[in-house]
């Protein structure tokens, strides 16, 4: 697993369509808590068709942003499920 910044702990999460379990991005994402966004250059693995929508059901999941001037997709509360970011 990549450690890109040695003082936030870096989680690979894996981020799934919650209405149809279509795995979209693997993640890496930074430090704990909920997921809001993902950055685009943590993805690891995108299932997507690049258009923010699952490809198998075509709902809408994310949508493009800036955050801390990198380009992230803010994710649409709801419209996802994660797994692997709360071992404890
Ligand atoms: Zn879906």
């Amino acid at each position: 697993m990549a450690k890109i910044n040695e003082k936030v702990p870096i989680h690979t999460i894996l981020i799934y369509c919650s209405k149809c379990g279509t795995l979209l991005y693997k993640y890496q994402k930074e430090g704990l808590g909920m997921l809001v966004k993902c950055y685009v250059n943590r993805i690891v693995e995108d299932n997507t068709n690049g258009d923010l929508r699952c490809p198998k059901c075509n709902q809408e999941f994310a949508r493009v942003a800036t955050i801390h001037n990198r380009p992230a997709h803010k994710i649409i509360q709801g419209k996802v499920y994660t797994k692997g970011h709360c071992k404890k």
